[in-house]
């Protein structure tokens, strides 16, 4: 199919999202795009038989908007892109092609900042055979509102977090690098932290150290150095660009194992995610970390990591209207 017909096509029958109020608290307002059409986020649904479901085979990433502009999408797009190759699987669709579909999920969605998901799953079989090399993959983006791992209110006084005694999925046997939905232990993990009264949970690597969170990375810091875990977690987008910025402002940041008293231990945490971005952490196990306030790096990481959003060096605008 060529999909710059289907995406000019669509555009004039899309349903509008008002006639799908009804849908409102159970789909967020949003737009999808899958098997070759723009859809209401209420619309947008899989086979069962999708071995994304039945297996957690697939991959995705998750890009933000924030104002208007997609941030460091080229690096989204890269890691997507790497994933689909590591296992295996073959997009109908190309680069330009998917950078086109995310813009228009944005566009119809009419949201200014928002969560824009591109998936693949390995898909269904025509045949229903056990064999992967015969399913066909299948695509699909979705832009929803912006979200975020912390509400308004933890992102002023902190996150309060507990590390599990779970273990994420050693990476002999997933590849964390590639990102995936294999999430039982970092759901395992967030029941431990709400049964502990925190908010979310750190869980640890194969060889006990600190690994990360359910949807982020996570930095210590300690005598002005940063430091985040190097094995076992996903080389996060957010990750990497607190790293870039630690370089714009002369500090030493570094990936290498981080134990849990390390953690306990340092004046600063913070997590990171697309959705979200840099969120400080102020309790971890129930004590307070460092003086128990967001500590004056972290701040400085927060409003230069939101301040590169309208540069154009790590941006780039959504097309609202063609
Ligand atoms: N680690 C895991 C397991 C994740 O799922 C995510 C994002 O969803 C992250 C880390 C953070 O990655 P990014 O900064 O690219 O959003």
């Amino acid at each position: 199919m060529n999909m710059a017909t289907a995406t000019t096509e669509v555009f004039t029958v899309l349903p509008t999202v008002d006639d799908h109020h009804h849908d409102r608290r159970r789909y967020p307002h949003g737009v999808a795009f899958m098997d070759g059409q723009y859809l209401p986020m209420s619309e947008a649904k899989v086979s069962v038989l999708d071995w994304g479901f039945l297996h957690s085979d697939a991959t995705y990433d998750t890009v933000h908007v924030w104002n208007g502009r997609f941030f460091r999408l080229d690096l989204h797009l890269d890691r997507f892109l790497r994933g689909v190759e590591q296992l295996r699987m073959k997009l109908a669709v190309s680069r330009a092609e998917i950078e086109a579909i995310l813009n228009n999920c944005v566009a119809l969605s009419g949201h200014s900042s928002a969560y824009v998901e591109m998936i693949c799953t390995r898909g269904t079989s025509p045949t229903f055979s056990r064999d992967p090399r015969q399913a066909e993959n299948r695509f699909i983006a979705f832009a929803v509102p912006f979200a975020s791992v912390a509400n308004k209110e933890q992102l002023e006084r902190g996150l309060h977090v507990v590390v599990s005694e779970t273990v994420r999925i050693p990476p002999k046997s997933v590849d964390p690098t590639i990102k995936n939905y294999h999430w039982l232990d970092l759901v395992k993990g967030l029941f431990d932290a709400y049964d502990a009264g925190a908010e979310t949970a750190l869980i640890l690597n194969v060889e006990g150290h600190i690994a990360e969170g359910p949807g982020f990375n996570v930095f210590a810091i300690s005598g002005g150095s940063l430091k985040t875990p190097g094995f076992g977690v996903l080389p996060g987008i957010t990750r990497r660009t607190v790293f870039d910025l630690c370089a714009e402002l002369g500090l030493p940041v570094s990936a290498t194992d981080v134990g849990r008293d390390e953690l306990a231990s340092a004046e600063e945490v913070f997590i990171t995610s697309t959705a979200g971005g840099i969120m400080p952490v102020t309790r971890i196990d129930g004590n307070p970390v460092g003086a128990g306030q967001i500590g004056s790096t972290t701040r400085r990481l927060v409003e230069l990591y939101w301040q590169k959003h309208d540069d154009p060096a790590w941006s780039t605008p959504v097309h609202y209207s063609r």
